[in-house]
């Protein structure tokens, strides 16, 4: 039980890749909190059944990432509740896909707050914490899409070019302590968030939906295979493992070899 008696944060983990996350950092003892939205006898059947699996306390915050009084909020009833903060992880996040003359400037001004500065709120109100206690793991969930574009992206592939410079930046000011901050970018995950994708491209090509899936992996991911939110989940914990300590400001892919190419 190498994270015992530790306590993770995952922004947005009700769902998809933060769930995932939280199932496997609680599979090797941390206290979890979870965050985000849905339905709450979802929330609490995930909750207990995270619990009960793995003997280790979940608690829920319902934290709007977009909102940083309530961010700063969540962290201090964090604070109260276990009077540590060890790992958190910079997950939440959603996508909105039109062409830049197109795109809302209300969802632009959602995806910077959501995927970007949220970030930027939850460390600047963890820091304190894990100084005080010289150790921390800060693991932002970036995407391919933090070190190359897509068209019809605009603010999600900003925001995510923006966490990654964030990821740097934090690893730097952090680097003769014992907190590290590093960024995984992932490629096609099959959560709610690309299952839309897929359904919306199959509407428009009237296709269906496996042969929708199958154009979105062939155009962008060489394995062809989805990555899945347990792998990630896996690589979060090799993060926060005794090996990855001189691991700072890192950007690591998982996307099938997108970025090979
Ligand atoms: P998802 O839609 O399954 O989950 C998103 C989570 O964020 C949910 O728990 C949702 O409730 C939460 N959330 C959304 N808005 C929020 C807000 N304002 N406040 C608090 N929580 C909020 O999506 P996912 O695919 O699991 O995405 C998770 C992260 O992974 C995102 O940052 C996404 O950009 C990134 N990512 C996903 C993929 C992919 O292919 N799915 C690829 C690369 C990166």
């Amino acid at each position: 039980m190498i994270l015992k008696n530790k306590v993770a944060l995952i922004t947005g983990s009700t769902s998809g890749i933060g769930l995932g996350i939280a199932t496997q950092l609680a599979s090797e003892g941390a206290n979890i909190v979870l965050n985000g939205f849905g339905e709450i006898s979802e929330i609490e059947r995930i909750k207990s059944e995270i619990e009960q699996k793995f003997q280790v306390q979940v608690v829920y915050d319902a934290a709007d990432m977009a909102k940083p009084d309530q961010i700063q909020k969540m962290i201090s009833r964090v604070e109260e509740k276990f009077g540590r903060l060890d790992i958190l992880v910079n997950n939440a996040g959603i996508q909105y896909v039109a062409a830049v003359e197109e795109f809302p400037i209300a969802k632009w001004d959602a995806i910077i707050a959501i995927n970007l500065s949220s970030a930027f709120h939850t460390i600047q109100s963890a820091m304190p914490l894990m100084k005080k206690q010289n150790w921390g793991r800060i693991i932002n969930i970036a995407s391919v899409h933090g070190l190359v574009a897509s068209a019809n992206k605009s603010a999600y592939v900003a925001a995510k070019h923006g966490i990654i410079g964030l990821t740097k930046t934090i690893a730097l000011e952090t680097a003769k302590t014992g907190i590290t901050c590093n960024a995984i970018c992932p490629g096609w995950v099959l959560t709610p968030l690309v299952q839309k994708q897929i359904d919306d491209q199959a509407a428009r090509l009237n296709i269906s939906f496996a042969e929708s899936k199958e154009k979105l992996l062939i155009e962008k991911q060489p394995s062809q295979e989805f990555v899945t939110p347990e792998q990630i989940g896996q690589t979060v914990s090799f993060f926060c493992s005794e090996a990855a300590t001189q691991i700072r400001g890192a950007t690591l892919a998982m996307d099938g070899g997108w970025l090979a190419q």
